[in-house]
């Protein structure tokens, strides 16, 4: 999503493009963490950035947003004086994929999920944040596509970046340094909150849960994974996540098998053991029924 605001660079929240258009960017700060040997992750404003480096190339996960690619390029050179050689999109948000267009300028090579380039060509209606995102400019749109999987090979590493199907939206990747051990699971796990899952744009409750479990078998026990938003975390979390998930996908399929309309499963606050953890972030508890809700199929008669 366009996350418009956002506080010490983590706290995000969902406004109108109107609004994200009037966001003052001078103020972003883009810092980078070691993760492991070789591979990095950046943060400034929107979606978490993934940075592999080594004797060939920088590679880049996520670009965030357009006004911030100088800062982005920046804390690269600081880290690798080798060019950026590609920028994978873990999926088509704006705070994810919105550098683009100035990273391709900058000569990397765009790569993405079939669907991402397919969404970004387009323009999509984002009905639950009252939101239309025109067409991207052709520059911005991945160069090389996908349909399930594709290897990079270089800095000594392969990494591998894997379609996850109808998660987080239909386009979402994977992206996993095998030798250092490192997983990107852009939106697909984040750790502000409840998650926003995205139906309009091909997401669902049960291929967020699919894509934990598909999550969980990549890399090491050791993993270290960074989420599409929030500190970089482990796979402990991402079964903790998956629970969450699941009970609340649960009770909530269980209400509308049973004929219960959206507003009386909310009124039964299936959210309330997770509402203290996960109920702080944009997405609230009753929001995030309501995306669990539409998600799943209607009841047999
Ligand atoms: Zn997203």
């Amino acid at each position: 999503m366009r996350f418009a605001a956002f506080i010490a660079g983590v706290c995000v929240l969902a406004l109108p493009r109107a609004a994200f258009s009037q966001q003052n960017f001078d103020t972003v700060q883009v810092r980078s963490q070691k993760v492991a040997e070789g591979v990095y992750m950046l943060t400034g404003a929107g979606g978490n950035i993934g940075l592999g480096v080594g004797d060939d190339a920088a590679f880049v996960v996520d670009d965030q947003y357009a006004p911030l690619t100088p800062k982005i390029l920046a804390a690269i050179a600081q880290l690798t004086n080798k060019p950026v050689k590609f920028v994978v999109n873990t999926h088509w948000h704006g705070d994810h994929a919105g550098g683009n267009e100035h990273m391709g300028q900058a000569g990397a090579l765009l790569v993405a999920q079939d669907n991402v380039r397919r969404r970004l060509s387009t323009q999509q209606v984002l009905a639950f944040f009252k939101d239309t995102v025109p067409p991207s400019p052709a520059g911005a749109l991945p160069v090389i596509t996908f349909s399930d999987t594709i290897t990079f090979h270089l800095n000594g590493d392969d990494v591998q970046a894997f379609h996850v199907a109808h998660a987080h939206t239909d386009g979402d990747a994977f992206i996993v340094w095998r030798k250092a051990d490192v997983v990107h699971a852009g939106d697909v796990f984040v750790t502000y909150g409840f998650p926003f899952i995205d139906l309009d744009s091909g997401g669902s409750i049960d291929g967020m849960i699919a894509g934990c479990d598909v999550l969980l078998t990549l890399g090491d026990e050791n993993v270290k994974i960074i989420p599409g938003h929030g500190p970089v975390s482990d796979r402990a979390a991402v079964r903790e996540y998956r629970a969450m998930l699941m009970t609340i996908r649960d009770r909530v399929s269980q209400q509308k098998n049973a004929g219960r309309t959206l507003a009386q499963t909310q009124a039964t606050h299936p959210t309330s053991q997770f509402d203290a953890k996960w109920g702080g972030g944009f997405i609230k508890p009753d929001q995030f029924v309501e995306l669990v809700y539409r998600s799943l199929p209607e009841r047999k008669r």
